[in-house]
């Protein structure tokens, strides 16, 4: 097969996801490849592999793969989603000024604010909804843009195409959080930003059993710094979880198709069966950015945000009836899992910051699963009647 990661590009998304994790087997033919553990390689080697902080076999597959996935000239992986928010916040200086989405990841708050603000970079944080924000963004004269979409956990939809104007214009790049949306579902890089994150952990190996991330990119420089702080600030991930993404993403289209699918009846029963006051879901006609969801997603996702209108005692006691749905961070993977924002995921936001953003104690998050959709709906509604 060829080594270059563009030819694979005029082949469909399944038969990539499929075929170009295969590679070096001439010796032994092996239709899967193995995971190298070594931590060294002999000098001069004709892949010109040294050592596996910089470089790993089980990377570059994986790499190969998520970069024609995402739509891009380059992939970099990371140990996490989070080591790969570090790698491109280091490429920043002290004095630069981060305009990003006011709904943000929480730990992507949190690295911001407690680890970036010392080294002198600070973030402005703005409602990407709000067409004012856009007009706002020069002003601040940004040296990077940062947006997810769909946001977590309000899943707002932001315009992709939209936000990649205004911060051109503003003379800054576009970096999309597409943890969310997953390679399948969304691409932001053909949407016109210049990065696209992933956290490899949710969607992308979709078993709940590793973690990694990737920057994107088409850029030659963004790559070539993404490869530098890969290996100078030693944010590599493991082979094994390379090697374990790598076979999550092989059927990562037919697990999004079923998350898709699966999602939309959720909501769809969660907004006419139940008295949830709010139901989130990017493709329910109630969503704000119904439209704009349409246009940039192919398909909902699988998070369903649900406001059912209780105190933090009666929210916690209906998560806790759940009987598909453990209560636990992450989200992405084929089984089911719910979630409390204020008092997980997003603990670490300052109250005042998660109610003025909408993340409030009656506020749950659904990741849901590829399990029988039935079975979900019948688990919520005895969990509800019981109260
Ligand atoms: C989970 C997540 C991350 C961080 O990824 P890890 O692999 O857990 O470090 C970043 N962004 C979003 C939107 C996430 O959901």
């Amino acid at each position: 097969m060829s080594s270059d990661p563009h030819a694979g590009n005029v082949r469909g998304f399944e038969t990539r996801a499929i075929h170009l994790g295969r590679d070096f087997v001439s010796d032994t033919g092996a239709v899967t490849p193995p995971v190298w553990l070594t931590s060294t390689f002999e000098y001069g080697n004709p892949n010109g592999f040294d050592y596996t902080r910089s470089g790993n076999p089980n990377f570059r597959l994986l790499d190969r793969t998520v970069a024609s996935l995402e739509g891009a000239a380059f992939s970099t992986c990371f140990g996490s989603g989070v080591s790969a928010i570090t790698a491109v916040v280091s490429t920043l200086k002290s004095g630069d000024v981060v305009v990003a989405e006011e709904n943000l990841y929480g730990c992507t708050f949190r690295l911001f604010a407690q680890v970036f603000a010392k080294f002198g970079v600070s973030v402005v944080y703005l409602d990407f909804t709000d067409p004012a924000s856009l007009e706002a963004l020069a002003s601040h004269t940004p040296a990077l843009v940062w947006i997810e979409s769909p946001t977590n956990p309000n899943l707002k939809v932001l315009d992709i195409a939209a936000v990649a104007e205004a911060a051109h214009a503003a003379g800054a790049p576009l970096l999309v959080d597409n943890t969310f949306a997953s390679s399948y579902v969304q691409r932001p890089i053909e949407l016109g930003a210049d990065l696209s994150l992933i956290s490899l952990t949710k969607y992308a190996n979709g078993h709940s059993d590793a973690l990694a991330g990737a920057v994107c990119t088409n850029s030659e420089e963004w790559n070539a710094k993404m490869i530098f702080a890969q290996k100078a600030l030693g944010l590599q991930p493991a082979p094994m979880d390379c090697w374990l993404v790598s076979r999550g993403l092989k059927t990562l289209s037919i697990r999004m198709e079923r998350h898709n699918a699966n999602a939309l009846t959720f909501a769809e029963f969660l907004e006419r069966e139940t008295d949830a006051v709010a139901v989130r879901y990017p493709f329910l006609p109630s969503h704000p950015q119904y439209e704009i969801a349409k246009r940039q997603m192919r398909g909902g996702s699988g998070i369903v945000t649900v406001d059912f209108g209780r105190n933090l005692a009666e929210t916690q006691a209906f998560l806790g009836r759940l009987t598909l749905f453990p209560k636990a961070e992450s989200l992405g993977g084929v089984e089911s899992l719910c979630c409390h924002p204020a008092s997980m995921t997003h603990a670490s936001v300052p109250k005042e910051r998660r109610e003025a953003v909408g993340i409030t104690d009656s506020l749950v998050r659904f990741s849901v699963g590829i399990e029988t959709v039935e079975d979900l709906i019948a688990d919520v509604r005895a969990a509800l009647a019981k109260s």
